[in-house]
């Protein structure tokens, strides 16, 4: 069994938003036509307090995101979100972030998405989104951690690139320990 899992397509990522990851609007096409291929998909959605530890303002790396109920923390408009099957919030506590969307970035608290897939023999996962170098590889690596074969869709992901090449030195790292990096034509071939 195959799943799809969208990494934070959320409007502070998007280009104008909070925190936007360049060209992510750009990724919408492609991972909307990639969805028609699965039947069970499921998107991780950032979600924070405006007093999370992650915002520059509280001692955080990060400007103010996706913080629930606004627009910036809703999923980018143009998604197609009714074939989403479950979404998964992550980094809820205000004193830890989470880059990954099974566990935190301590691993001290899971989502509950690798008991998802697992309850629904999902063995290969597939993954998209923003951002390749953050939460893509973190949820990658806590992916492969847990047994899945991953796929990173490489043309359906995007980086920040705050040091140039960031994304690329992710998408090494998924594949050395053991990912696949493949193309969104690959994906539909498979
Ligand atoms: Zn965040």
């Amino acid at each position: 069994m195959k799943a799809l899992l969208i990494v934070d397509m959320q409007n502070d990522f998007m280009p104008g938003g909070a925190l936007a990851v360049p060209k992510g609007d750009a990724l919408l096409p492609i991972i909307n036509s990639l969805m028609d291929d699965f039947t069970l998909i499921v998107a991780s959605q950032d979600t924070h307090t405006h007093d999370h530890t992650s915002f520059v303002v509280n001692g955080g790396t990060w400007p103010v995101h996706c913080v629930k109920d606004t627009q910036g923390y809703e999923l980018a408009s143009s998604l197609y979100k009714a074939k989403i099957n479950a979404i998964f919030p992550k980094g809820q506590d205000k004193k830890i972030d989470s880059y990954s969307a099974f566990f935190d970035n301590e691993h001290l608290q899971a989502t509950g998405l690798g008991d998802f897939f697992k309850a629904r023999e999902v063995t290969d996962l597939y993954l998209v989104g923003v951002a390749t170098e953050y939460c893509v590889l973190f949820s990658a690596l806590d992916a492969l951690q847990l047994g899945f074969n991953v796929f990173i869709i490489a043309d359906a992901c995007a980086g920040i690139d705050i040091q140039p090449g960031d994304s690329l030195r992710a998408l090494e790292q998924i594949q050395s320990q053991g990912g696949h990096v493949i193309s969104s034509c690959q994906a539909l071939l498979r």
